[in-house]
């Protein structure tokens, strides 16, 4: 790995092969792993070669500043996305933004663009919420949507909490918590991101401008019932949690489709786990969106009651508890004229769309003026080692992040 400053092509093949499984093609970039350290100094050497001043936060993010000379650290144009990934995740989700904007700011310094207020490249800690359960936690913990000692307290599979996890990585818990300050200089927040769905393929556009988000979920249900023996135990004797969780996935299916809502089981753990056994527990995830909040709850409360009255049946006892919420965001109406007249004058063609999928973004937009832009998904296809995007659409990405930056850091 050279020092020089890199295309958009070059930084891409640098961080593909970090955290890549070699069985399954995915991405496994958990937050505070050594892949994660890979990616941080990735962008940090990256960001660093570029001029700019890269800070870590209390909460575990990454800020890379260019700030004007004798200016202040207010109106800050900021951009970034997250480089952790889901279990087996595609290259795409989250690094796309990363890498975008390094490749927008490079594109601004080489054609001699001063800006008049600062830039600041952002990454975010633990989007997905795959090691320790919450999602956008960077953006939660920063804007107070989590409180520290909960946080602290979080863990995942392998039960090491996340203060052991972030300490073990050589960073400081202690100092977990919201970031007024931060959030005060920020003048606008603009995540590129590869779309996830297939919206803009059928409409010929490589890019797209976001009007909002699905409010979203994640609730764990826990079905408990009684260890047996496969062998010898009769069905009619049996208190199985299996028999429940499966009646739920397939109500879950049927009641959301009705609604014109999402709902997946995408996780589930028997236990004990033997072949030969019924389970004694069966703890699953159910993740759930609607285009607005009356109807998600309306999905959650009759997939909530499929899922007693099944347990029931089974002398299954049942807990639901929700791990994550977020409500319907509605980005920033004039910021997202602003950037549409940006791209139109350049003769980008970028349809404004709604999406299902959560990002930092969403969490921010409750504080700063927030935007979005998508970069066409050919196959739509996302979570997944087969997610993909064009190299000339990355590009146009990019050129059209660039021209955004160069007009909202550039002009009053
Ligand atoms: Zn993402």
């Amino acid at each position: 790995m050279t020092n020089s400053v890199r295309t958009f092509a070059e930084l891409w093949r640098e961080l593909e092969p970090l955290g890549r499984d070699p069985g399954s093609g995915g991405y496994r970039r958990y937050s505070w792993t050594p892949a994660d350290a890979q990616c941080r100094a990735w962008f940090t050497r990256h960001a660093e070669d570029l001029g700019l001043a890269v800070e870590p936060d209390n909460n575990g993010n990454l800020w890379a500043w260019w700030v004007p000379e004798n200016q202040r650290r207010a109106g800050a144009i900021v951009t970034g996305s997250h480089l952790d990934s889901v279990p087996d995740g595609g290259a795409y989700d989250g690094p796309l933004g990363v890498a975008s904007a390094l490749a927008a700011v490079k594109e601004l310094k080489d054609k001699g663009f001063y800006p008049e207020r600062p830039v600041v490249l952002a990454v975010f800690t633990e989007e997905e919420g795959a090691r320790f359960r919450v999602s956008c936690l960077g953006s939660r913990l920063m804007t107070g949507a989590i409180q520290p000692d909960a946080a602290r307290a979080l863990s995942g599979e392998d039960g090491v909490t996340l203060a052991t996890a972030m300490s073990a990585a050589g960073f400081d818990p202690g100092g977990l918590g919201p970031r007024e300050d931060l959030l005060e200089g920020i003048g606008a927040f603009i995540e590129l991101h590869v779309e996830q769905g297939r919206a803009l393929a059928p409409l010929g556009a490589a890019l797209g401008v976001a009007e909002s988000i699905w409010p979203h979920g994640r609730w764990r249900l826990d079905f408990t019932g009684r260890a047996d023996h496969a062998g010898t135990a009769r069905f009619a004797d049996r208190n199985d949690p299996m028999l429940p969780y499966a009646s739920t996935v397939l109500a879950a299916r049927r009641l959301a489709a009705e609604r014109g809502a999402l709902a997946t089981f995408g996780k589930v753990i028997a236990e004990p786990g033997g072949v030969n056994g019924v389970a004694a527990k069966v703890t699953a995830w159910l993740d759930a969106r609607a285009a607005d909040d009356e109807v998600l709850g309306k999905t959650l409360t009759m997939i909530r009651s499929a899922a007693e009255i099944a347990a029931g049946e089974h002398g299954v006892t049942l807990a639901v508890s929700r791990e994550s919420y977020t409500p319907l965001v509605r980005f920033d109406e004039n910021l997202r004229n602003r950037i549409a007249g940006v791209l139109a004058a350049a003769g980008m063609k970028a349809p404004v769309l709604p999406t299902g999928a959560g990002h930092d973004a969403a969490i921010l937009a409750a504080r700063v003026p927030t935007a979005m832009l998508f970069v066409r998904n050919p196959t739509g296809v996302s979570h997944s080692p087969a997610e993909h995007a064009d190299l000339a659409d990355c590009e146009a990405g990019v050129r059209a992040l660039a021209l955004v930056l160069e007009n909202l850091a550039g002009s009053r």
